[in-house]
């Protein structure tokens, strides 16, 4: 196969049956760091995604009967691939989504990681009874074709928290990319056909219909989403028609507990990441810094210290480390927040002042000093560079007050007394508790929301067997039985 060199100078298109594919219309793609459009790519119709899923459809049955070592192998060899293209998917996804380059690599090779390590999962038959006159045992099959629903904070790895999964229990799949960044998806898609049968994997970037189409559409078998929780509800919804299977990986407001014998100038870059990583933009951001009172005016004086020292700007600059805010609809929600603490008269520790002039989508890291529990910043999840930093004293109401949101992503507790961290993280109700770390993710590691932070699981033989039925089959053995 030729490898082309430079992605982001090739035309886009979307990939059904195994072919590439343009449409009628076409939708531009920004820059978030310019706002100057990159390029344009195809708004996929009703009909084409019919077609797409038809070619699916009849790809499925083949593709579920090659053995599993096969299709264990062709996604391994698909992290090799990327692995092969990594510098020139790193500079697209730069482009497209704003990051700058480490959190680019991280999400890139973490991706070729994510395939090498699935390609090694398997669901074996489960033997639950076998004894000289019954035998009965469980076993995983595929569920059929698959939408996969992709959102723009990490375009590339979370396609490949859907496609390897589904590849590899046997489904086929369609990836539908975020409108805002649809790039790399229909790249990685593309690049891959020669290494898969024709409507195995697909991709198609479209408005704002086709995924209500897709998760409309009766004949697709799951929905593997990830994006808002309000989005996540219209899916469950539109998705009842034939009773789509779902995973729904949805919106947070994680809390970061902060215990009174953590070291100020050590924890406060940790926290700032556990905060800021991806500029805020992170499902699994910690929204809520809850420091205790001991240590409040030092953690926060420490944090804002590490803050200034921390240099946004264009992805593309080497030294940037935090990038623009993805989009103009999220920079414009983001705003609202900072409208809202000036209107309340909430205090500013840093930031506070988005600069409109500036060329791209940018606004400065800021932090709110000891806002009401019960403000919008508290409460919702800004998806921006914007933290409240908030006090507490009493360990049950401090448990009480992260606990208190309709969402269960995440947490971190931070603290020196290991015994005090593992017991508050014990009763945080979310899907992952990190003590004393944060952002640790594996293939390995079941991934999922609480409460209103979605439904299912990722990664993990958890996540594996989202993408399969479980059967079980009874043998009666009896001589003369029948
Ligand atoms: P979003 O809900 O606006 O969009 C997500 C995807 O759904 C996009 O591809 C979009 O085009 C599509 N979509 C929009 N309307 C749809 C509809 N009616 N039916 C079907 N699909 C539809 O989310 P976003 O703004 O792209 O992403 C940010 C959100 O995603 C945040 O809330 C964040 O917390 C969440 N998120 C969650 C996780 C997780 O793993 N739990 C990870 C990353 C992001």
């Amino acid at each position: 196969m030729t490898v082309q060199k430079e992605l982001s100078s090739t035309t886009f298109t979307s990939t059904i049956n195994g072919q590439p594919r343009t449409s009628p219309t076409t939708a531009p793609v920004y820059n978030p760091a310019t706002r100057e459009i990159i390029t344009e790519v195809p708004v996929t119709t009703a009909q084409q995604l019919d077609e797409t899923v038809a070619a699916a459809r009849a790809a499925f049955t083949g593709w579920a009967a090659t053995p599993i070592e096969e299709r264990q192998s062709i996604v391994s060899a698909i992290g090799d691939r990327l692995e092969e293209l990594a510098e020139e998917f790193i500079a697209l996804l730069i482009k497209e989504q704003g990051k700058p380059r480490a959190g680019a690599e991280w999400e890139v090779y973490g991706s070729v990681a994510w395939f090498r390590e699935i390609a090694k999962q398997s669901l074996p038959e489960e033997v639950v009874t076998d004894d000289e006159s019954r035998r009965v045992v469980t076993r995983y099959t595929p569920l059929g074709v698959v939408g996969a629903i992709v959102p723009w904070n990490f375009p590339i790895l979370l396609a490949v928290w859907k496609i390897a999964p589904a590849l590899v229990a046997g489904n086929t799949i369609i990836v539908k990319p975020s409108p805002f960044t649809p790039l790399c998806d229909l790249k990685l898609v593309e690049v891959l056909q020669d290494l898969l049968p024709p409507g195995v994997l697909s991709a198609v970037s479209g408005d704002d219909n086709l995924g209500k189409w897709m998760t409309n559409h009766p004949g697709i078998d799951k929905i593997a989403f990830t994006g808002s929780t309000e989005t996540g509800k219209h899916v469950m919804r539109s998705a009842a028609g034939n009773l789509k299977r779902l995973t729904l990986e949805l919106g947070g407001n994680d809390p970061a507990i902060v215990l009174p014998d953590v070291d100020p100038a050590k924890v406060a870059p940790q926290l700032f990441w556990a905060a800021f990583q991806n500029n805020a933009q992170f499902c699994n951001a910690s929204k809520r810094l809850y420091i205790h009172e001991d240590v409040y005016d030092a953690v926060r004086d420490a944090l804002v210290d590490y803050a200034r020292t921390v240099k946004v700007g264009d992805g593309a600059e080497d030294d940037t480390q935090l990038g623009p805010i993805q989009n103009a609809p999220q920079f414009e929600k983001v705003q609202e927040y900072f409208a809202d603490c000036k209107e309340n008269g909430y205090a500013f520790a840093l930031g506070g002042d988005i600069d409109e002039s500036e060329s791209g989508w940018f606004v400065p890291v800021t932090l709110v000093d000891n806002p009401p529990e019960d403000s919008r910043l508290v409460r919702e999840e800004p998806f921006g560079p914007i933290l409240p930093l908030l006090k507490w004293r009493d360990e049950d109401d401090v448990i009480t007050r992260a606990n208190d949101t309709p969402y269960g992503l995440g947490a971190t507790v931070w603290g020196k007394d290991l015994e005090a961290v593992q017991r508050i993280g014990r009763q945080i109700a979310a899907g992952t508790v990190w003590l004393n770390e944060v952002h640790q993710y594996s293939p390995y590691q079941v991934f999922g929301g609480h409460k209103q932070s979605g439904l299912g699981a990722e990664n993990s033989l958890h996540g594996l067997a989202e993408y399969t039925n479980w059967q079980t089959i009874t043998i009666n053995k009896t001589e003369g039985a029948v």
